[in-house]
């Protein structure tokens, strides 16, 4: 559980940012109350803090300053409580990189990752998964990066109700839709399909840290 950047500050999202399956909305402004959020967050079911981070894809003047303070202040939580970021990044992974370079020991998954392999390698450096979406399924940007990336850094992901992969592009994404990206992961890194079911669910128990 977190605050995500988007509901720093007032801002909309249309179709044109949250693609086909998305109904447009006007976010909130919420500021990030952190004694609230610790007594939430210290249940043992909650597994993770987030998604929290930057996203600039929409960039107001006022936003970003609003985005990070709460970004830094969740990263403390994690670190107090000892749980791991669920990081949301767009447009500003550079930046974010900055604010988790300062503060050693935060762990956690980048969601739906969307950078470069030189991004990704810092992420990976700073010991951070990489997750990914439906988005494999049909756009090749990513083959290189996931060829790269160690398996046991690799996250599988559907971002549901968004980016349905091949072949359910166009509908609704579920949740059961993931066995695509699983099998588009494996067909990449050219592994057998059930050793890559596996260590993906491996890297999920252990990033929720469930024995
Ligand atoms: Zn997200």
């Amino acid at each position: 559980m977190g605050l995500h950047p988007i509901h720093t500050s007032k801002s909309y999202h249309d179709k044109d940012e949250l693609g086909p399956e998305g109904n447009e909305f006007t976010s909130r402004e919420e500021v990030f109350d952190y004694d609230f959020y610790k007594k939430l967050a210290s249940d043992p079911k909650v597994l993770a803090i987030g998604e929290c981070g930057l996203d600039y894809y929409r960039l107001e003047p006022e936003t970003a300053a609003k985005q990070k303070e709460s970004f830094i202040a969740q990263i403390e939580l994690a670190l107090e409580l000892g749980k791991p970021l669920m990081l949301h990044i767009r447009n500003a992974y550079g930046e974010a990189l900055e604010i988790l370079r300062a503060r050693p020991g935060a762990r956690g998954d980048v969601h739906f990752f969307a950078g470069t392999w030189d991004e990704a390698r810092e992420f990976l450096d700073l010991g951070f998964t990489l997750s990914f979406t439906g988005v494999i399924t049909f756009a090749r940007d990513y083959d290189e990066i996931i060829r790269n990336t160690p398996l046991d850094m690799i996250l599988s992901e559907t971002d549901c109700p968004y980016v349905a992969p091949a072949p359910f592009r166009g509908k609704r994404n579920e949740p059961s839709y993931v066995s695509e990206v699983v099998k588009k992961i494996a067909e990449i890194k050219n592994l057998d399909f059930e050793i890559c079911r596996t260590a993906l669910l491996q890297n999920a128990l252990s990033f929720a840290n469930i024995h």
